[in-house]
């Protein structure tokens, strides 16, 4: 039954593409909403930016002005052009084909992982995922675990539903401090690395990354697809 299953997935999936084709978000070819060259020109062009601060670091995205309790930050690039107009698409449209575009970004510009690494989303507010239809940080992330052959486990939750969007930066930050419990232990001397779409001040991500380290994690990365650059 399932494999039935799978064949009309793709027969449905076909039958879409044919009646709604994708046209690249940035060079307009059709077939694909991200095509694979313009994939390339984004990760190539990639720049290490600080998640806190947007300004450019020397590496791996950590900044010296920014102190941050994760240990490696993963960025594609800044929120503009092709993968903000991605972003917009999945998150506001209910595009939920742009996960694997945007998954594929960020296994491209995280490289391979360790095969210990764990891959966390970092968990949206229900009533987002029930407006969307899915939980966009859970398809992004497992996605990339799959892509990585690495163990996906949604170990966070958040604690109470905070909205975030339309809140002032001081708001955003003191929302985070409380937003995050892990649901289990970790494991020490396993990268735990935290996935999310956007960054804006970088405290969600500083906070999910201190929750695991509450639970016993020893080492903390992060991954955004892009950072909100500043007003
Ligand atoms: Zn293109
Ligand atoms: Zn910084």
């Amino acid at each position: 039954m399932p494999m039935m299953q799978n064949v009309k997935n793709t027969i449905a999936q076909v039958v879409k593409e044919m009646i709604f084709p994708h046209y690249c978000c940035s060079c307009g070819r059709i077939g694909s909403i991200l095509c694979k060259g313009c994939e390339y020109d984004i990760v190539c062009d990639r720049e290490n930016i600080c998640l806190v601060c947007k300004q450019l670091t020397i590496a791996k995205c950590l900044c010296s002005r920014c102190p941050a309790s994760y240990t490696r930050a993963f960025v594609v690039s800044a929120r503009n052009g092709a993968v903000a107009q991605l972003i917009d698409q999945f998150k506001f449209y209910r595009a939920r084909d742009a996960a694997l575009p945007l998954a594929d970004l960020l296994v491209a510009t995280i490289g391979q992982l360790p095969p210990e690494t764990v891959i966390v989303p970092v968990p949206t507010i229900a009533p987002h995922i029930r407006q969307r239809g899915y939980d966009h940080t859970v398809l992004l992330a497992r996605r990339i675990a799959q892509a990585n052959g690495v163990c996906y486990t949604p170990l966070l939750r958040r604690r109470r539903n905070s909205r975030q969007r339309g809140s002032s930066r001081s708001q955003r930050q003191i929302q985070a401090q409380s937003a995050f419990v892990a649901k289990g232990k970790c494991v020490p001397d396993v990268p735990y690395l935290i996935i999310d779409d956007i960054a804006t001040t970088g405290s969600t991500l500083e906070y999910a990354a201190r929750a695991l380290y509450g639970a016993g994690a020893t080492e903390v990365w992060v991954a955004v697809v892009a950072v909100q650059p500043l007003d």
